[in-house]
């Protein structure tokens, strides 16, 4: 729990995709890594850390599942709300922020289907953030990037040094963050009609806010599960 004058925190855990690249009639954020559901591990991981509270989105339909098998069955006591999400992940992020109706100064946002985060990343990020207002994780590629044509030629090869593949948490001061979202929410036509992609969170905050965000190392650990590959990626991990 955050002291007296200690800045409170909140996780947004986003658990409301539907995992198609899967392939399994179960939605990925219940099928079980050992004998626990992926879920379980995301909110373990902030439910340990120095988060102080914890919002839930999941699917239409699945609150109750998630009260009963999830919440209940493993005693999560910070949990302050479990609420519905949205077609794309930035629906389900925007419901998140929109639910956050106690004292918080920092939100974090992040993807259920990453069990895998752990306390050090947590807490390098929460000092990141109260430096830089900004910030989220992620590690240096480990391959070769190329920028294909649309021909699927090569059209360059970018420096790999600076290249980042990005994780969650995205952490950032909580005005800041929902000011970024209601501004999306408002051109929400528009940017669809030009084909952008919102893919995370922090691209709304350097486009819209025009707040830069830091960059802090996660952990190549911190996989996201996606495929029936990482499950098996997942159980050699866990
Ligand atoms: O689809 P993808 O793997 O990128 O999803 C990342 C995270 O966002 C997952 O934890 C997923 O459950 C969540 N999500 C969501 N609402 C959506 C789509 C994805 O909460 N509409």
């Amino acid at each position: 729990m955050g002291g007296m004058n200690e800045i409170r925190t909140t996780a947004v855990v986003l658990a409301a995709g539907q995992g198609k690249r899967m392939q399994s009639s179960v939605h990925k954020q219940y099928l079980l890594i050992g004998d626990k559901p992926v879920l379980y591990y995301s909110l373990k991981a902030f439910e340990d850390s120095i988060i102080d509270d914890i919002v839930l989105v999941v699917g239409k339909g699945e609150e109750e599942y998630c009260q009963g098998e999830i919440l209940d069955k493993y005693g999560f006591r910070k949990i302050r709300a479990v609420i519905c999400g949205g077609k794309e992940r930035y629906h389900s992020v925007a419901c998140g922020i929109r639910s956050i109706h106690w004292e918080c100064g920092y939100i974090f946002i992040h993807d259920g289907a990453r069990p895998f985060i752990d306390d050090a990343v947590i807490d390098r990020a929460f000092e990141e953030v109260k430096r830089s207002r900004a910030c989220v994780v992620g590690m240096p590629v480990k391959d070769t990037i190329k920028i294909a044509d649309e021909k699927g030629y090569v059209e360059s090869t970018p420096d790999r040094s600076r290249i980042w593949q990005i994780q969650t948490p995205q952490v950032f001061e909580k005005p800041l963050i929902a000011a970024a979202y209601e501004k999306l929410l408002a051109q929400e036509n528009r940017l669809s009609e030009q084909g952008v992609t919102v893919t995370d969170d922090a691209m709304l905050v350097e486009t819209f806010m025009n707040v830069p965000v830091k960059l802090v190392q996660g952990s190549y650990q911190n996989i996201k599960i996606t495929t029936p590959e990482d499950l098996k990626i997942a159980e050699a991990l866990v």
